[in-house]
């Protein structure tokens, strides 16, 4: 497909693409929308199959940062970058060159780490551009995004739990944890602290033993999780794992967790709805990263950051409400609530 056509369909901005001979760097940053704030969002450095599979998957990622960062109430817009190469491969030079192309955009675009970008990466970057945020480690950075995530998947689960089962506790309830992971570690304390009972899984044999040990939880096999009767889901590893195959298998009232593009697509929610599930959008359930870091705009206040990211369980609860009352799958409500509050800034705008 002709780039103008994949880029008019779903309207972004401005594609920049970035080639430099002499470090190798390929490069294509996305501005997706910046009627919110500056596009923001991470930059990934991936061995694409070709540049086809490259285009497309910047553009799906910085839509998807539009969504995020407009649901959670940022002045933020939705962008992204990508490296094509082997992160393995990557040079100072290649990624101050980077660095250089992000300036260029004079804040509109701001860069983050990714899948194969890392705090040093970020730290090379931010010597040719200062449009970068979320650096571990930096004076006024925000540090590790995992933790503050957790902290947010916790909130959000709260409003799922209150709507289902009509109490803003997680005590005796059960929660089924799919991986085991940075996030749902964290989630995992939350959930101990407030006396949930969690069977969890994970292929990695050392996450399992870790969690068994320090919080005695129950382990299921990764194929068991789907079948384990239990009150909430909780996705926390892979995309795509809620599909016509899976649906069925799930014997739980809420599906609510980190992982990223849980749907394999958009219909698998209104199945969902049928089924008389309840399902925290991912994006929003998942998005205390995000508004993590964009406290460092301001000066980063850790305790201001957690309170703002503590406000994902009114963001989740004002979309279950609007499901109620209007019969809609929440992921159709929620897409519908952050592409209205980037209409209304376009139009401020014109
Ligand atoms: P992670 O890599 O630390 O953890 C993922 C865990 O899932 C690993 O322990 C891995 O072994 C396990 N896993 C992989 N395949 C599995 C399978 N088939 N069954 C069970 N477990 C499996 O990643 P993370 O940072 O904890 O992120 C988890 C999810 O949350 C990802 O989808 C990520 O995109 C999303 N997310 C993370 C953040 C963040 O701040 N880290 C923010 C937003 C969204």
């Amino acid at each position: 497909m002709a780039v103008f056509e994949k880029i008019q369909a779903d309207n972004y901005e401005q594609i920049v693409f970035c080639q430099d001979q002499k470090t190798g760097l390929k490069a294509i940053i996305a501005l997706h929308n910046t009627a919110l704030g500056p596009a923001t969002g991470g930059c990934r450095m991936w061995n694409y199959r070709n540049e086809e599979e490259a285009l497309t998957d910047v553009l799906r990622l910085s839509k998807g940062m539009t969504y995020k960062n407009s649901i959670s109430n940022l002045a933020l817009g939705g962008g992204k970058s990508i490296i094509i190469g082997d992160a393995s491969q990557k040079t100072p030079e290649l990624l101050k060159r980077f660095g250089e192309f992000v300036e260029t955009l004079k804040g509109r675009y701001i860069t983050a780490k990714d899948v194969g970008i890392d705090s040093n990466d970020l730290k090379t970057i931010k010597s040719r551009t200062s449009h970068i945020l979320g650096i571990a480690g930096e004076a006024n950075s925000s540090g590790d995004p995992s933790p503050v995530t957790a902290w947010g998947v916790y909130n959000g689960m709260l409003a799922c739990a209150e709507s289902a089962f009509g109490s803003k506790s997680l005590k005796g309830l059960h929660v089924a944890l799919q991986g085991l992971g940075a996030v749902n570690y964290g989630l995992l304390k939350y959930l101990a602290q407030e006396g949930a009972r969690v069977s969890a899984c994970d292929i990695n044999p050392d996450s399992v033993e870790k969690a068994k040990k320090e919080f005695g939880i129950t382990t299921v096999g990764p194929e068991e999780i789907y079948d384990t009767a239990c009150d909430i889901f909780s996705p926390g590893a892979l995309g795509a794992i809620i599909n016509p195959q899976t649906i069925p298998r799930l014997k739980c009232k809420v599906v609510a967790g980190a992982a990223n593009n849980q749907l394999a697509t958009e219909k698998d929610g209104e199945e969902l709805l049928k089924r008389g599930i309840l399902y925290a959008p991912d994006f929003a359930i998942n998005a205390g990263g995000v508004i993590n870091i964009a406290h460092e705009r301001d000066g980063y206040s850790r305790e201001k950051a957690y309170a703002h990211v503590a406000r994902i369980y009114d963001t989740i609860k004002n979309i279950l409400e609007a499901s109620k009352a209007d019969h809609l799958p929440t992921n159709v409500v929620a897409n519908r609530i952050a592409e209205n509050r980037v209409r209304e800034a376009e139009r401020a705008r014109h």
